[in-house]
């Protein structure tokens, strides 16, 4: 179809070149173009059509651009999906237009809809870029910050840890000192009921959970309270033999043991409890008021922990769950359900060859 590859390109060369023309005529041609493109998909070997970015990943946004830049700029000028004026605002930052790109993801948070975890970390990244094209990187310093606790995708985490490297090349990486496991002494875990408790069956699946309750301190002791409180709740107000989780997980990553794995959980409801790992971060992760996001320690401690089971018990990407895929509940919440996705998006497609794990203790 070579007079469509012709025509298309013709139009919108000639679109290009009318751009001070007037707003309407290259709205027009643009449409014509796209049509053009659109035809193209049922009409045998087609002209590469340009497709907006529909999918939020360092591979869709924070890829050189295929086209030369300002026909890509051109083609999403009216972008509204988060994926497409996340582009944009990277390409903008290409042309070096910083402003421009600071109001692209300025609409990507402060949009109409809540942005996904996800969404808001590019934003936040490209932002923090925008104030340093600016000249004003300390502007970005909460955007870059909050990135950091937000991003899921490894490419992105890789940028935003290069970003961050000199300046805490001196303070110790609070991971590798204390991720060991926590035992149950060391939260003063109350024995448990063994009358009430199953025996575990074999593994073969894990469900995450949030705690539900606003808790942002990395204290060891407040951590070791908080967890006692959950025990206590689950013991004397529901009547379980042990706190219903096998781990859990604080804002600063340290993984706390629970229940003993000898011993079926209690936090799936019913059947789904079965052969099931219950692993709870602690942390209110729905939107709102008292909503805040897990912590890039606990989602990174998570997926040490996750992996480490994975192949301890040969359990699937397939069989990682939110509390919400097994009953209707919103946990583990808005703010870390697309995480948990992105994570086990991850793990289908790679393996778990990609991830660090927590093999020691389990
Ligand atoms: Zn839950």
């Amino acid at each position: 179809m070579a007079t469509i590859e012709h025509l298309s390109s013709d139009s919108l060369g000639r679109a290009r070149a009318n751009r001070r023309t007037g707003p309407a005529r290259l709205a027009w041609l643009c449409a014509l173009s796209w049509l053009l493109a659109a035809c193209a998909t049922t009409a045998g070997p087609r002209p590469r059509a340009y497709a907006p970015p529909t999918a939020v990943t360092s591979s869709t946004i924070l890829q050189p651009p295929a086209l030369p830049t300002q026909v890509e700029l051109d083609y999403l000028a009216r972008a509204k999906t988060p994926a497409a004026l996340l582009r944009r605002a990277w390409l903008e930052l290409l042309v070096r237009r910083p402003q421009a790109a600071l109001d692209s993801a300025a609409q990507v948070l402060y949009g109409p809809f809540p942005p996904s975890a996800n969404d808001e970390s590019f934003a936040r990244y490209l932002r923090a870029q925008a104030w340093t094209q600016l000249g004003k990187a300390e502007r970005g310093q909460y955007d870059r910050e909050r990135a950091a606790e937000l991003a899921m995708d490894v490419e992105l985490r890789r940028l935003l840890l290069a970003d961050s490297a000199p300046a805490e090349a001196s303070a110790p990486k609070l991971a590798s000192l204390d991720l060991a496991l926590q035992d149950r002494a060391t939260w003063k875990a109350r024995a448990v009921v063994r009358k009430e408790l199953k025996p575990m069956t074999p593994i073969t699946r894990l469900t995450i959970h949030h705690s539900a309750m606003y808790f942002r301190d990395t204290r060891p002791a407040a951590c070791a309270a908080q967890i006692l409180r959950i025990q206590h709740e689950h013991m004397q107000g529901r009547g379980y033999g042990d706190i219903g989780y096998h781990f859990l997980i604080d804002p600063s990553g340290r993984i706390w043991k629970g229940r003993g794995l000898e011993w079926q959980g209690a936090h799936a409801d019913g059947d789904n409890n079965v052969g099931n790992v219950g692993i709870c971060l602690l942390g209110n992760f729905l939107r709102g008021r008292s909503g805040q996001g897990p912590t890039a320690a606990q989602v990174e401690s998570m997926q040490r922990l996750v992996v480490g089971l994975m192949r301890k018990y040969r359990i699937d990407a397939e069989a990682i769950y939110c509390h919400k895929d097994l009953k209707p509940t919103e946990c583990p919440g808005p703010l870390m359900v697309p995480v948990v996705n992105q994570m086990v998006r991850e793990l289908q497609r790679h393996g778990t060859a990609r991830f660090a794990d927590l093999a020691a203790g389990l």
